[in-house]
């Protein structure tokens, strides 16, 4: 019942870009298309119950939520139907016709037109309700918002290509059906015993009971005078409907009644991925606070893990009833990669964000789920089975970089998240080395922990601050993740032991040092006392002081940063980032066995030969002299004479 004509509209461009890549990627693992399309359903059964809790006239006395599977093996339609919240006309054509999840036009460029990688990206993006156009070469959706008068309803129809209609209809029921029109490839979906074979792989878990009518065998008549014949009838659908899934929320159920395969598939359906986790813990944790906690660590970073879209994964329930997505007040965010359910005996059901803010409950629940992850990352990683250092490795290739963050934001925790981190060294490429490992391998005398900060595994590995720990073989480690400059700022020691960035301050290798050296040095500081003197002149404006040092080898200088300040890459960072920094000007250290910086006492191009050695010491940790024609004069200048 139309009471306009129905309007056109055309999908977002990536909307369209999707449905191609939906239809054409996705074919091999046809029947998730059920999963997503029950999986949005019983999402919004759960925004009703939560909105019913303010607005109970929302439940036009029909209390029973369920999502309900009728097929029409005449019209050749699949129908999933739900009496949950509705869309409103508006809502419609901006759920059905955009992609409201940031980072869509990044996570389309990583696309490779390989079909099977694709596949997986787009499990990891979640195609949700526009995975039924891979059965389905016209989908129509009709729905009414939980409240709104019958004649409020939506129809939607599209063939997924290009662009999508919608009219107002009456509706009588609240909530939504999808409406399948299924291709001809794809009649098997109208057979009960399969879509029962599939909500069984999928969605047993669903709280809310999922239903079909119920079928009996019906005797075909027989005409008088003839012999009935047996088993001559068919199955006839009746008016009954019966739930063909268990309709208990896994979380609830007990750990051993659990298959490892119904763990699986409930990660699948709450986060939306294609592959299965690399480990999760489901716990009842009791005591002041009482929760269930049951969390899982996927096996790859979502696409947006390092943009501010990043969301936590964990969603909260509150005894059962679904509250919120995103509760990021449960999970820290160097976390954030950790999807799962927290179902809280606690909290009122009315909890908004800010309450969630603070809450001493929340506050336990968080800590109880940091603690519970990080015990079984530990757990993994000491693991002597083999799938389990695997599942370790890739953990960290995935995540490591972003648990480092955990340094600066989680003091309670900083040890144990330093456990857990593992380094390529001056001595072995592979990231594999964790501090005790190090530790254990350190030289006789060896007081600290050195390691290199740079913006490149490769910058690192040729930093000239290595020079002199290379010939005296003593075991560097290597940073080069972008969060490692500002995470190291908050670690002082591991396990009793300090860590010294070699790039800041002097050198002190201790007893790795003899006195002969540290004479030789004493002896180099006075006899170049006046080319220092002269440079730290010169360069006043590049440098707040020049010093003679005993770390370099090959190389004429190095940068160095003081004490407690900024360095070079990490000021770099701040001001890619936007932020005013304190102005800090680096040290540089001249290495007096060099030709070039001996060429000093004598040239006279010092200036010239000064401001050279400065700027090739910013080029050599990955910068830009500030002044690069300047810097390209000079040289040329030297060259010629
Ligand atoms: P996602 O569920 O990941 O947000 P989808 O493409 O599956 O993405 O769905 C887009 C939006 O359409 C949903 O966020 C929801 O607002 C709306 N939607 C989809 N299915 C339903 C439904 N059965 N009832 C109400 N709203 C729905």
């Amino acid at each position: 019942m139309s009471d306009q004509n129905p309007q056109k509209h055309s999908f977002q461009a990536e909307v369209a870009q999707l449905l191609h890549l939906v239809t054409h990627s996705l074919y091999s693992n046809p029947e998730i298309f059920l999963r997503e399309l029950i999986s949005n359903a019983s999402d919004a059964c759960d925004k009703l119950r939560f909105e019913g809790i303010n607005h109970p006239e929302y439940y036009e006395n029909d209390p029973e939520l369920h999502v309900r599977i009728h097929f029409d093996k005449e019209q050749k339609t699949l129908t999933i139907s739900d009496n949950g919240i509705g869309l409103t006309e508006q809502e419609a054509i901006d759920n059905l016709g955009t992609i409201a999840k940031s980072g869509t036009k990044d996570f389309m460029s990583k696309l490779s037109g390989d079909q099977k990688a694709d596949a997986q990206l787009i499990g990891q993006f979640g195609v949700g309700f526009y995975s039924g156009f891979i059965v389905a070469e016209k989908i129509t959706v009709e729905s009414r918002h939980a409240g709104t008068a019958a004649s409020d309803g939506v129809r939607w129809i599209s063939t997924g290509t290009g662009e999508f209609e919608v009219e107002q209809v009456t509706k009588e029921s609240r909530g939504t059906d999808i409406i399948l029109h299924l291709r001809d490839d794809a009649l098997e979906y109208l057979e009960a015993h399969k879509v029962k074979q599939i909500v069984n792989k999928y969605s047993d878990h669903i709280s809310l009971p999922i239903e079909m009518q119920k079928e009996v065998w019906q005797q075909d008549e027989v005409a008088e005078g003839e012999e009935a014949q047996e088993n001559a009838g068919s199955m006839v659908k009746t008016d009954d409907w019966e739930a063909i899934n268990s309709a208990s929320a896994l979380w609830t159920r007990n750990k051993n009644e659990i298959t490892e395969e119904q763990y699986i598939e409930f990660y699948k359906n709450l986060s939306h991925d294609f592959e299965a986790p690399l480990a999760w813990a489901h716990n009842r944790v009791e005591g002041s606070t009482e929760y269930t906690q049951l969390l899982y660590i996927p096996s790859k970073a979502a696409h947006n893990i390092f943009t501010r879209e990043a969301k936590a994964g964990i969603k909260l329930y509150v005894k059962r009833v679904f509250i919120m997505d995103e509760a990021d007040n449960l999970i820290p965010n160097y976390l954030r990669f950790v999807q799962g359910v927290v179902d809280s005996a606690d909290l009122p059901l009315n909890v908004s964000r800010e309450l969630l803010q603070e809450s001493r409950d929340v506050k336990t629940i968080r800590e109880g789920n940091t603690r519970r992850i990080l015990t079984m990352l530990d757990g993994l990683a000491k693991s002597e089975d083999e799938k389990d250092q695997e599942n370790f490795k890739q953990f960290y290739a995935e995540f490591g970089s972003v648990i480092k963050e955990g340094l600066g934001e989680d003091f309670g925790n900083r040890e144990r998240i330093l456990k857990l981190l593992r380094f390529s060294t001056s001595n072995n490429d592979e990231v594999s080395t964790s501090l005790a490992d190090y530790k254990a391998r350190m030289k006789e005398g060896q007081k600290a922990i050195y390691y290199v900060t740079a913006d490149s595994l490769n910058a690192a590995k040729n930093s000239p601050q290595l020079e002199l720990f290379k010939k005296k073989d003593i075991e560097v480690l290597l940073m080069a993740d972008r969060v490692d400059e500002w995470s190291m700022e908050f670690v002082n020691e591991f396990d009793g032991t300090p860590m010294q960035n070699v790039s800041k301050g002097a050198v002190d290798l201790g007893d790795l040092q003899d006195a002969e050296e540290k004479k030789a040095l004493d002896v180099a500081a006075e006899q170049f006392k006046p080319v220092v003197d002269k440079m730290t002149d010169s360069l006043k404006a590049k440098t707040k002081q020049v010093r003679v040092t005993t770390r370099l080898v090959d190389s004429p200088a190095c940068l160095v940063t003081g004490e407690g300040e900024l360095s070079p890459q990490l000021i770099r960072m701040l001001k890619q980032a936007g932020q005013a920094i304190p102005e800090s000007k680096p040290i540089l250290e001249i290495n007096p066995e060099h030709p070039l910086v001996k060429k000093l006492e004598s040239s006279n191009q010092f200036d010239d030969l000064a401001h050279v050695i400065f700027d090739q010491a910013v080029i050599a940790e990955g910068g830009l002299p500030e002044n690069p024609a300047e810097y390209v004069k000079r040289i040329n200048s030297l060259l010629l004479k």
